[in-house]
């Protein structure tokens, strides 16, 4: 049995929830599934994810709430979409609180105002057909240290990027039908649990 927690602090969560659930169904798993909010409750889960929001309100309560430490103790895998991009790296363009899991540098909002949100079919190196790819005001990876993984860029751009069992995507997989990005995550969560 794992227990994935969807974090809800702030943002968007309730779609991540929908679409955790639905793959964990599709994979046949015992799983329980739920947003979480404290420390204690994170403890408990063999996987994490961050949805978008405001990662500036965001990294700030996973430090206030001292969820930065019992992730990086218990060394849960992270997904984290868009905001959850930003905070899951170790630099970005503003002052901000990060989790710092993912060894990169992250541009906030980083396709300007008039693309500020898009949509687009991504070629990634983890699922085998294109990606429906959906961008809000979305981030993008500046550089990325060579011990982590580079999946997809879309107008030179690095918008996946995993490293160990976590994974940052600067598009909103739960906004879509495709549990592929789910499936991935939850796949490395379980290998960490065997
Ligand atoms: N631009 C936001 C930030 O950097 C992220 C936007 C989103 O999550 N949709 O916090």
């Amino acid at each position: 049995m794992i227990k994935i927690g969807i974090l809800d602090l702030q943002g968007d969560v309730s779609e991540h929830l929908e679409m955790t659930k639905k793959t964990t169904r599709k994979m046949n798993l015992e799983s329980e599934v739920s947003t979480v909010k404290t420390s204690a409750e994170v403890a408990k889960c063999q996987g994490i994810i961050i949805s978008g929001g405001e990662s500036t309100v965001i990294g700030r309560l996973i430090q206030e709430n001292g969820i930065d430490q019992v992730i990086k103790e218990n060394k849960i895998p992270v997904m984290g979409t868009c905001a959850g991009m930003v905070i899951l790296g170790q630099e970005t363009d503003y002052d901000q609180p990060l989790l710092g899991l993912i060894p990169m540098k992250v541009k906030r909002n980083g396709f300007g105002r008039q693309k500020a949100s898009f949509e687009a079919e991504l070629e990634l190196k983890i699922t085998e057909n294109h990606y429906p790819g959906v961008f809000i005001r979305a981030p993008y990876a500046l550089t990325v240290s060579k011990e982590a993984v580079p999946l997809g860029k879309i107008h030179d751009k690095i918008i996946a990027v995993a490293y160990k069992n976590h994974i940052a995507t600067a598009f909103h997989p739960e906004l879509t039908h495709d549990t592929k990005i789910h499936e991935y995550f939850i796949k490395e969560v379980l290998n960490c649990v065997e």
